[in-house]
């Protein structure tokens, strides 16, 4: 079947999902994908922006984005109901028309990735039980999931991403058809380009998704200059920096846009995942796809890092918290801030907060704040967190 045929095939299928408003929609002139990229030595082309599930609201807005071309989608079991929702969606959608991305996890509360010293049996355990849920045969990619976020020992960190019950499984998991290739996500806070480099030099990954935004991570350009130099795909996450959103400027342009392409400006970037909750969002985000980025996104961009460069945790450069004596898990509870403030997640920041061992509840009688002279953005980092405290916490 040609891409045509395909995506002429997808519309009726959404529509017959969704309804007939939705073929009212389909004759107006919408944005879609306009370029696909390369996925280094897969082979595979990915839709420069596309779709990632957390958050994901129904199985109609997998075949709406497919619908406009997108063709790469980013899911985990912990993502909620993403995986399942996919599934729903997968029995309207050629399964060869579209890239699947999916976590070594276990579908409970986030974050439920494997840790390191997990058996090969739980590795493949796990991935049958996201084909089940997906209703397919197969994932294109397997990533090993937030890699730097669980552990302050980075030496354990590089153990869980070289593991070798996880290489077996992999080994196993792709022989048997299941997977097809290996790849690793991270967030930071701890050491992100470290452990990236190392995923991406040590051969075993053919994909790096890291965090990678205007106002973060100075090193990651390195990173994937190597990972493009040795075939290794570059998918972006987490792309808004802090997705606070802002007014449109003066001459009307948004600012989401304006980010996407700074990310895609990249070369070795091969696309990014962005959650899609609502039409509108797939209107607005598909707008960027290829298109060059200009001193006008520029100019708009400079305007949020005016506005937000105080209040924005860059989660990975963890610059602060060697500096506070209860080794306070700071990034990691500005980042659920974040989910609560901007990102409409608010029970499950709430959740995640309530699993960390080292909370912010001694903030407020903390009487020297050192973690706020140590942040080299300008944060009132005590602050912040004596505010994430009281939101995130659960009152019985
Ligand atoms: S609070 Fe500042 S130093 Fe700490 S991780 Fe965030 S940006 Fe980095
Ligand atoms: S306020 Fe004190 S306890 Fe809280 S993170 Fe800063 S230094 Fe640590």
């Amino acid at each position: 079947m040609k891409r045509r045929d395909f995506l002429k095939t997808s519309v009726l299928a959404t529509a017959a999902l969704a309804g007939a408003p939705l073929a009212a929609e389909a004759k107006k002139e919408k944005p879609r994908v306009q370029a696909y990229r390369t996925m280094g030595k897969t082979g595979l082309k990915m839709s420069d922006i596309s779709l990632g599930t957390g958050g994901l609201p129904s199985p109609s807005m997998v075949l709406r984005a497919i619908d406009r071309g997108i063709n790469y989608m980013d899911t985990a079991p912990d993502y909620g109901s993403s995986e399942k929702y996919i599934g729903e969606a997968m029995k309207k959608i050629q399964r060869d028309k579209v890239i699947i991305a999916t976590k070594f996890c276990t579908p409970y509360s986030y974050p439920n990735h494997l840790q390191q010293g997990s058996k090969k049996k739980e590795y493949i355990t796990a991935v049958e039980e996201s084909l089940m849920r997906m209703k397919t045969d197969y994932v294109d990619f397997c990533l090993v999931h937030a890699i730097g976020e669980s552990s302050r020992n980075v030496e354990n960190e590089k153990k869980r991403l070289l593991d070798e019950e996880m290489l077996f499984a992999a080994d196993e998991l792709k022989k048997a058809g299941k997977i097809r290739f290996l790849g690793i996500s991270s967030h930071g806070p701890d050491n992100m380009e470290d452990l990236l480099l190392t995923a991406v030099t040590s051969g075993h990954y053919d994909l790096i998704m890291p965090s990678f935004n205007f106002m973060s991570f100075p090193r990651l350009p390195d990173v994937i200059k190597e990972a493009k130099k040795r075939g290794v795909a570059v998918v972006a996450m987490k792309t808004l920096a802090g997705a606070k959103g802002m007014d449109f400027d003066s001459k009307g342009q948004p600012f989401e846009p304006a980010a996407f392409k700074w990310v895609l400006n990249h070369s070795e970037v091969s696309g990014l995942v962005i959650s899609i909750k609502t039409v509108s969002n797939l209107d607005l985000f598909l707008s960027a796809s290829g298109q060059k980025f200009k001193a006008s996104d520029r100019k708009i961009l400079d305007r949020y890092v005016q506005r937000f460069g105080k209040e924005y945790c860059r989660t990975g450069c963890n610059q602060c918290e060697s500096a506070c004596p209860e080794r306070v898990s700071i990034a990691s509870i500005l980042r659920y801030q974040m989910y609560f403030d901007d990102y409409g997640m608010e029970k499950t920041a709430m959740k995640h907060y309530t699993r960390l061992e080292a909370k912010a509840e001694k903030c407020t009688a903390c009487a020297n704040r050192s973690c706020t002279g140590a942040c080299p953005y300008g944060l009132d980092v005590s602050a912040l967190l004596r505010n994430a405290h009281d939101t995130l916490t659960f009152i019985a």
